[in-house]
């Protein structure tokens, strides 16, 4: 078998639109002088790796005042790395202990949930961990079934109630199987149809409060899933999950797509929360812990 390529060579694969269209510009404008034209084309070169515009103002800024002892595109580029790498935070490591540890996985339908609780059981299990899955979109018929193909899969027992049943009742009985069963980790699945937003706040909170009450010292993370090819529309969504539940974590799915790296660093930069993983495929293995500063390298390097 080929050995797999590690997390930057799989990225530089992943972002190469953005990282060409982005190193491309730098070659060109370098041509000419480090003046007004050079930053606000800079800017626009952001802006269309989906940085956002107030941000890419704000990078284009600061790359401005940092522009002396900049000889070749290489310096320019490694001062870019450099900024973009402080807007991308610190790497967030998932907090597992004392066991049994919460991870509730959000997101709007679509995004990659029910992927990323497979990927996500399958590392936590070669890393030794027993892990349970609680099917808490009891909204999806398919989101149920699709959750135990991918527990069958990498030997995780998934916790389910019928379609229709009360997401906070799973996630009880889940919590209860986690404690006898002694897992270490119990992943949440929960829902995330957009028709109505405000019921599922309410119930994302309420899943929150059940877990917090059945298992009051389990460190719980709260990670949204969100599909990076929906560029700055996802940024929108992931505000009201924040304000509904206090994320503690991202994961940027479907890398791999068409979509434009930037918006990793918008929505830390939008949220303040640092991301956890990101998906670069629909396979077991697709999923990388992330690294800000191989991530920023991989945008800007030629
Ligand atoms: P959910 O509705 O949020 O549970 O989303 P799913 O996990 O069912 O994923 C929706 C679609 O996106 C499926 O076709 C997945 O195979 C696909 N998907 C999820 N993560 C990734 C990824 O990282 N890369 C790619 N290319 N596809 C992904």
């Amino acid at each position: 078998m080929a050995e797999r390529p590690g997390f930057l060579g799989r990225l530089r694969a992943t972002l190469a639109r953005t990282r060409e269209a982005l190193s491309a510009r730098i070659d060109d404008l370098l041509a000419g002088p480090l003046d007004e034209t050079f930053f606000s084309e800079l800017e626009e070169a952001l802006i269309q790796a989906d940085v956002g515009a107030g941000l890419s103002a704000e990078i284009a800024g600061r790359l401005r005042g940092q522009t002396s002892g900049v000889r070749t595109a290489d310096d320019l580029r490694a001062r870019l790395a450099a900024i973009v790498t402080e807007l991308l935070g610190v790497p967030h490591a998932l907090r597992l202990d004392p066991p049994p540890a919460v991870i509730m996985i959000l997101g709007v339908n679509g995004s990659g949930k029910t992927t990323t609780i497979g990927k996500l059981a399958h590392r936590l299990r070669g890393d030794g961990r027993r892990v349970l899955i609680a099917a808490g979109d009891t909204f999806r018929a398919a989101a149920i079934e699709q959750l135990e193909i991918w527990g069958e899969r990498v030997g995780a027992p998934v916790i389910r109630h019928k379609e229709g049943a009360d997401p906070a009742a799973v996630v009880f009985d889940a919590a209860q199987a986690a404690l006898a069963r002694r897992a270490d980790v119990l992943l949440v699945d929960t829902a995330g149809r957009l028709h109505t937003k405000v019921n599922l706040m309410e119930e994302l909170k309420k899943v929150d409060r059940v877990v917090a009450r059945a298992l009051p010292d389990a460190p719980v993370e709260r990670l949204l899933v969100i599909d990076a090819t929906t560029g700055q529309n996802g940024l929108a969504q992931a505000r009201h999950f924040h304000q509904a539940v206090g994320l503690t974590g991202l994961v940027l799915t479907k890398l791999d797509g068409t979509a434009k790296g930037g918006i990793a660093i918008a929505v830390v930069r939008e949220l303040n929360v640092p991301i956890a993983y990101v998906g670069t495929g629909e396979g077991l293995d697709d999923l990388d812990a992330f690294d800000p500063s191989a991530f920023a390298r991989a945008l800007v390097e030629p």
